[in-house]
Formats: C-alpha cells, sequence, structure tokens
C-alpha cells in the first residue's frame, strides 16, 4: 500500500468512527504518530451547515464544533521538549488541545509514601505512578465518549502485535480506534516532512518514543524503538496502562 493509499484509509477510518460513535475524542499523545493524526483530523471537514472561515463564520464555534475532540495528558514529569510542541500544537491547529491533568491528592500520597521518584524502585511502584499521572486522568478524559483514537502502530512493540484498527474497549467501555496501525515508521515520517507537521524535537537527539523525562531515554540505531522507555523493566511490562486491560496489568 503506498502512503497516499494509507492516508486515505486513515482518513475514512476517522470518517468511520465519527459518523458511527460520536462523541469521539483523540488522545493526543505528542508522538511522531499522534502528531500525523492531529495534521489529518485538523483538516477534517467540519459539520455542517456553517459558514467558511472568512465569510462570517465565528471561528470559536467552528473550533467548538470539530467533529473529533482532542486532549493530552500532563502528568507533571514530561520532558521540556514536550511542553513546547503543546504550544505549537495550539498555535498551528484550530483544533483545540485540551489538557488533563492528575490528582493533586494522589500525588501527594504517592511522593509521601513512595519518594519523588519512586517508580524506579519496583515495577508495581512504577505501574502505580502511571496509573495516578495517566490512567486516572485518562478516564475522566474519555467520561461520556462513545469511541477514541490513538496512534498506536502495530510494529512498535510486541505487546501490539494483536490489535485491530477498530475495536470495542472493555476496559474503559467504548470503541478503540487505532487508524495508523499498519503504518509504518518511515511512513509517519515522510507524512509529518511533506506535510511540515510540528514534532518533538527530541526525536531529533534519538528519542523515537517519548514518555516521561525521568522514564524515558535515547536509543541506539538499531534498538527496539522502545527500547527508551522503562529501560530498567522486561519488554513484556512495558505499557503504562492507557492501553493495556486492567486485568492483564494485575497479572503482570
Ligand atoms: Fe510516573 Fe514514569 Fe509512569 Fe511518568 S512514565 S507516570 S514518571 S512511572
Amino acid at each position: 500500500m503506498t502512503l497516499q493509499e494509507k492516508i486515505s484509509s486513515t482518513i475514512a477510518v476517522l470518517h468511520q468512527a465519527v459518523q458511527d460513535f460520536s462523541p469521539v475524542c483523540f488522545a493526543n499523545s505528542l508522538g511522531a504518530e499522534d502528531m500525523v493524526l492531529t495534521d489529518l483530523i485538523a483538516k477534517l471537514p467540519l459539520p455542517n451547515p456553517l459558514p467558511q472561515a472568512g465569510e462570517g463564520a465565528n471561528d470559536s464555534l467552528r473550533e467548538h464544533l470539530h467533529p473529533i475532540e482532542m486532549f493530552s495528558l500532563d502528568t507533571g514529569r514530561l520532558p521540556q521538549e514536550t511542553y513546547e510542541l503543546m504550544q505549537a500544537v495550539s498555535k498551528r491547529y484550530s483544533v483545540p488541545l485540551k489538557i488533563y491533568f492528575p490528582d493533586s491528592g494522589l500525588i501527594e500520597e504517592y511522593v509521601t509514601q513512595n519518594g519523588i521518584n519512586g517508580f524506579y524502585d519496583s515495577v508495581e511502584l512504577r505501574k502505580r505512578c502511571c496509573h495516578i499521572r495517566k490512567v486516572e486522568p485518562l478516564r475522566r478524559a474519555l467520561y461520556g465518549k462513545h469511541a477514541w483514537i490513538t496512534g498506536m502502530r502495530r510494529d512498535q512493540a510486541v505487546t501490539r502485535n494483536s490489535l485491530e484498527v477498530s475495536s470495542y474497549d472493555t476496559d474503559h467501555g467504548l470503541q478503540k480506534f487505532n487508524p495508523l496501525l499498519d503504518w509504518s515508521n518511515a511512513d509517519v515520517w515522510e507524512y509529518i516532512r511533506q506535510n511540515d507537521v510540528p514534532y518533538n524535537k527530541l526525536h531529533d537527539r534519538f528519542y523515537p518514543s517519548i514518555g516521561c523525562a525521568p522514564c524515558t531515554r535515547s536509543v541506539t540505531p538499531g534498538e527496539d524503538i522502545r527500547s527508551g522507555r522503562w529501560w530498567w523493566e522486561n519488554p513484556e511490562n512495558k505499557e503504562c496502562g492507557l492501553h493495556v486491560a486492567s486485568s492483564l496489568l494485575r497479572k503482570a
């Protein structure tokens, strides 16, 4: 399949999500894949009838009527480059980027009990930190939605081999779409360059997968692209709980 065919297929999946499952949201991790989706979603047509921009349209109204809501999770431990990208996305695209934050009480309790970097001490404490800073805010972000969209690709990790483009997410209780599932890493970067899409500058410094600053490091060429995430753990454990059923997390 050519890149243009993959783009067309992805747009078709986005349309299907809007048509069959509204209200729909896009969980924007601000990774390279999600910047492709940001660009494609921002170019989706708005619902009819709505005046065209520059022809008397209320631009604020246009933003709020976008068919897919976009949000990101600010864990409080993100790299500075990710915050710079958040700002660039807000300036470049008319689709609002809503930011969800962790519950401050839960963070204070965790840090009091385990220390500011307690997530290095065990897989259990790492997953607890991810739960407080990511999973709980995600639940709030998904509340009331009928479907969510992510930028996961099949070849990113062993934990993502069995994903489908569209499936029911039993853990969160709504449909989940992975429209870039069969895109390659090269496809993603070709799209970004062709469309001058903003991206996290850490990607230029050998960070193919970017999460929280203390849990992400650069990789050497040829290494698995997720090897820089939680590098001290086994590959089978390397999900933060956003995309893994809680039943599986409990077994891990
Ligand atoms: Fe905590 Fe690290 Fe998970 Fe971020 S990636 S939520 S700092 S354990």
